[in-house]
C-alpha cells in the first residue's frame, strides 16, 4: 500500500467538490479507497467514503487548512470501486453530485454482517477440505479405528450437504415454457449474444414472468447473480410467492418501505451471498451488488421508476441498464407497452425487440367496443354516467356470474363544485387546484388532491350563499350510481382513500378475487398485476379526463393505463370485453385498440420529433422554487437568461432550446411557487459536455446570487 496521508471523502451532502482530509498519525489502520471514515464538517460528524488516496494536495489548498479523519469505521460495509464510480456516473448523468448518490445508496449506515456471513462460508468449506484430509489419512492407516473412520465419514456427508444446499436451488425450476415463450427466450438469447438490451413485448399474461425466471436461473446456475426490478413492490406479493416457488431461499425482496434494519440485512446479505436473486424497487440498484449475469426490469415503461426526489432524480430502469454495463450483465426489459423511449432505442439498434403476441392460457383475444357518451346523450342514452349499452353489458357479465371492473381515473365524489348562481368554482388556497368533493358518512368535505388541504361542505357558495353542484363524477359518486343501477350487485370501491388503511385495501382486493364481491369500481390503482379468475368485462368511464392534462406523454400513458386494465380482462381464458366511454371515439388513443397499433407510436414518435421531445431529444427541467411567487419569477428569468447564455452556441445551431419560464401544473409544492425552464438538448456527442456547462452555469448562478437550495435539475423528467 501507499502511505499517501491524504485522502480525498465523499460527503452525504450536495458538495460540488470532494473535501480532502488527512489521516493523523494516531490512525495506525490501511486507509484504501472505499473505506468508510467518520469525518467533521461544516460543524457536523459524518460518515464518508473514501475516494481516493492523494498523494499530495491541489496547489491552493495549504496542509494547515486539511483536517484529519476522525476514525476509520472498519465494521462497516466497504464499497467496492465499481460501485463508487457508478455513482459518478449517475451523478454526471442526472446532473447532480456524487454525495447525493452516495446518500441515496447508503441511506443509513449499516454493521457490516456480511463479512461474518461470508466467513462463514468460508469456514464451512475450509472444515469441509479438513474433513476429507482426515478421513484420506484415516484411510490410508491402519491404526485408525472403523468407528472413527465411520463418524469422519458421516460428518463429511453432512458438511457437504450443506454446502451443497448453498448452491443448489438455482439450477433447475422446473420451469417449462410454451413455443411461443421458448421462440422468445431464443430472441432473448441472441440479442444478449449480441451485446444488446433485450425488450420483451409480450401482452399482459403472455407469460413474461416465467421467461424472467428461466433467465434468472441460468444466469445462478453460471454461478451469476440477478436483480429483478419492479415499478411497486405492493403489487407484486403474487409474483413473490411464485419466485419463492422458483428460488426458495436464494431470494431476497427489497424496497424502500423496508425498516432500516431489514434493509441493512438484505444489503448484508447480498454482499456476502454467491448466489443471490433480487426482488426490488428502484432502491435496489443501489445493494452492493457484484457478479451480477442478469438484470430484468418488468414494466419498464412504468413512470415509478423515476424518482422526483430528492437528488439523483433518476430513473430506476436506466441506471439499472447502467448498473448492468458496469458488471457485464445482460439486461431484459419487459412491458406490455414499451415506453416509446424503449422502441426508439429499438429503431436504432441498441436494443432487441422481441414480440411475444399470445396469452399462454390461451382464448381469444378480448373484444373492444368504443362508446360514444355524446351520441348516446342524444339519444338519451346515458344514466348519469353509465350508458345504456354499458349498463346492459353488466347486467349480462353479473347474470353469468362473472365479475367487473370499472375504470375512473378520479377518486372523490366529485373531481369539482361549481356555484349554480355565481359560477365560482373553490379553489385550494394553498395550490389553488380545484376542490374535489368527497362524502363520509359523517360530513361532506371539499379536499385539495394536491396538499391535502380540506374544509367542510354544506352545499352552499362561500361568495354568494348560492347552491353548489358538483361537476363530473369520481369513483364514489359512480359507486353510488352503481348501487342504484345494480341493486343486487355486491359493490366495492378501491382507490387512494381507501387504501389509505392497507387493511382494508387488502381486504378489497381479497373478497373481489375469491369473487364474493361482483362490481369493483376504483382509479390506476386497480390496473396493475391483478389477477382475478372471473373478471369478463373492463370498463373505463370518462376516459377523456386521462387526455385532459398538461403533459406532453398523456397520449402515451393513457394506452399504457388502458393496456394494462384491459390485461385484467379474462386472464383465464374465456370471453372477455373491455368498453371504453368516450366523447372522442375517433381519437387514436381510443381507435388503436380498435386497429392496428403500429401506426400509432409511428405517429406519436413523429410528434416528439417535431416538437424537440424525448426520444428524440433529452429533456432538462430546472426548477426554481420560492415561497414568494414574485421573487421565484424574477430568479427564473434571470436564470433562464444565464441558460441561454450558457447553451448560447448550441441554441444557434438549433442543438438546444430553451423554454419558459412557466408555471407548472403542480405550481406550489410545500408552500413554494415553482417556476420551470425546460431545456431540450439534441443527442450527440457532445451531449455529456452540453450538460456539465449547463450544471456549471447553474451552480454559478446560485452562488452569484446567494441562492443555494432553491433550484433543482431534473434530467430525463416523467
Ligand atoms: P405476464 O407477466 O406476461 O402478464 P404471466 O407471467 O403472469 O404473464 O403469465 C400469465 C399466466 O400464465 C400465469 O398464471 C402463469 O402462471 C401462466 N404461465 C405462463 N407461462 C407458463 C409456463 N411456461 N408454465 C406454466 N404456467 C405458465
Ligand atoms: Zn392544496
Amino acid at each position: 500500500m501507499t502511505d499517501a496521508r491524504y485522502i480525498q471523502v465523499i460527503l452525504p451532502l450536495k458538495l460540488e467538490w470532494v473535501p480532502y482530509y488527512r489521516i493523523p498519525d494516531s490512525i495506525s489502520a490501511v486507509v484504501e479507497a472505499g473505506d468508510k471514515v467518520r469525518v467533521n464538517f461544516s460543524g457536523r460528524e459524518y460518515i464518508g467514503v473514501v475516494r481516493n488516496l492523494a498523494e499530495r494536495l491541489p496547489e491552493d489548498l495549504p496542509a494547515s487548512k486539511v483536517r484529519p479523519i476522525k476514525s476509520v469505521e472498519t465494521a462497516l460495509a466497504r464499497v467496492r470501486k465499481e460501485e463508487i464510480e457508478l455513482w459518478q456516473q449517475i451523478a454526471d448523468y442526472y446532473m447532480c453530485t456524487v454525495g447525493e448518490v452516495f446518500k441515496t445508496a447508503c441511506p443509513a449506515q449499516t454493521f457490516n454482517r456480511e463479512e461474518i456471513e461470508a466467513r462463514k462460508k468460508e469456514r464451512l468449506k475450509a472444515r469441509v477440505e479438513r474433513l476429507r484430509e482426515s478421513l484420506e489419512k484415516a484411510r490410508a492407516s491402519k491404526r485408525v479405528k472403523e468407528s472413527t473412520r465411520e463418524r469422519l465419514e458421516a460428518e463429511l456427508a453432512i458438511q457437504q450437504a450443506k454446502l451443497e444446499e448453498k448452491k443448489k436451488g438455482s439450477v433447475d425450476t422446473g420451469i417449462v415454457l410454451n413455443s411461443a415463450q421458448n421462440e422468445a427466450i431464443a430472441g432473448v438469447r441472441s440479442a444478449f449474444k449480441a451485446k444488446k438490451v433485450a425488450l420483451l413485448h409480450g401482452v399482459t399474461g403472455s407469460g413474461k414472468t416465467e421467461i424472467y425466471s428461466k433467465l434468472a436461473a441460468e444466469a445462478l446456475a453460471k454461478g451469476r447473480n440477478v436483480l429483478y426490478l419492479v415499478p411497486e413492490i405492493a403489487l407484486s406479493r403474487q409474483l413473490e410467492e411464485r419466485l419463492e416457488t422458483f428460488f426458495g431461499e436464494d431470494l431476497l425482496v427489497f424496497h424502500s418501505h423496508e425498516t432500516q434494519a431489514r434493509r441493512g440485512q438484505v444489503a448484508t446479505t447480498v454482499a456476502g451471498s454467491t448466489n443471490y436473486i433480487v426482488l426490488g424497487t428502484r432502491s435496489a440498484i443501489f445493494l452492493p451488488h457484484h457478479d451480477l449475469g442478469l438484470v430484468i426490469v418488468d414494466e419498464e415503461h412504468d413512470s415509478s421508476y423515476k424518482q422526483d426526489s430528492p437528488a439523483p432524480r433518476y430513473n430506476g430502469r436506466d441506471v439499472a441498464i447502467m448498473l448492468a454495463k458496469s458488471q457485464g450483465a445482460d439486461v431484459i426489459l419487459g412491458s406490455a407497452t414499451p415506453s416509446l423511449e424503449a422502441l426508439f432505442n429499438c429503431q436504432a439498434g441498441r436494443f432487441s425487440e422481441i414480440s411475444l403476441n399470445e396469452k399462454y392460457h390461451g382464448g381469444e383475444p378480448v373484444e373492444v367496443e368504443l362508446i360514444d357518451t355524446r351520441a348516446e346523450r342524444k339519444k338519451r342514452g346515458m344514466h348519469g354516467s353509465f350508458s345504456r349499452k354499458l349498463i346492459q353489458h353488466i347486467s349480462e357479465t353479473l347474470e353469468e356470474g362473472a365479475q367487473v371492473l370499472i375504470l375512473r381515473s378520479r377518486r372523490s365524489y366529485s373531481p369539482a363544485v361549481q356555484c349554480t348562481e355565481c359560477g365560482d368554482i373553490p379553489k385550494c388556497p394553498r395550490c389553488n387546484v380545484s376542490l374535489s368533493l368527497h362524502k363520509t358518512a359523517s360530513n361532506d368535505r371539499l379536499v385539495c388532491h394536491h396538499c391535502g388541504y380540506s374544509v367542510k361542505f354544506d352545499g352552499s357558495c362561500q361568495k354568494c350563499g348560492g347552491s353548489m353542484e358538483g361537476l363530473g363524477a369520481g369513483t364514489q359518486k359512480i359507486e353510488e350510481e352503481a348501487a342504484a343501477l345494480f341493486p343486487a350487485a355486491r359493490i366495492v370501491r378501491l382507490d387512494s382513500d381507501v387504501a389509505k388503511n392497507p387493511k382494508e385495501e387488502a381486504r378489497v382486493v381479497k373478497e373481489f378475487a375469491e369473487g364474493r364481491t361482483d362490481i369493483l369500481i376504483g382509479t390506476q390503482m386497480v390496473s396493475k398485476g391483478f389477477d382475478f379468475e372471473k373478471l369478463k368485462l373492463v370498463a373505463v368511464m370518462q376516459a377523456d379526463s386521462m387526455l385532459a392534462v398538461q403533459d406532453f406523454r398523456a397520449d402515451e400513458r393513457a394506452v399504457q393505463l388502458l393496456e394494462q386494465v384491459r390485461g385484467r380482462c379474462a386472464r383465464r381464458g374465456g370471453k372477455g370485453l373491455f368498453v371504453i366511454q368516450t366523447s372522442k371515439p375517433e381519437h387514436p388513443v381510443y381507435t388503436r385498440f380498435t386497429e392496428d397499433s403500429r401506426g400509432f407510436e409511428e405517429n406519436l414518435l413523429s410528434e416528439r420529433k417535431d416538437f424537440g421531445y424525448p426520444p428524440f431529444y433529452r429533456l432538462i427541467y430546472i426548477n426554481v422554487r420560492d415561497t414568494y411567487a414574485d421573487k421565484a419569477d424574477r430568479m427564473a428569468a434571470a436564470l433562464n437568461a444565464a441558460v441561454q447564455m450558457a447553451l448560447g452556441r448550441r441554441m444557434e445551431n438549433g442543438s438546444a432550446g430553451v423554454m419558459g419560464p412557466y408555471v407548472p401544473a403542480k405550481e406550489i409544492e410545500d408552500g413554494r411557487h415553482t417556476r420551470t425552464i425546460r431545456v431540450s438538448l439534441a443527442r450527440s456527442k457532445d451531449l455529456a459536455a452540453a450538460k456539465a456547462g449547463l450544471r456549471k452555469a447553474v451552480i454559478a448562478f446560485e452562488i452569484q446570487n446567494r441562492y443555494d437550495g432553491h433550484i433543482t435539475i431534473d434530467v430525463d423528467p416523467v
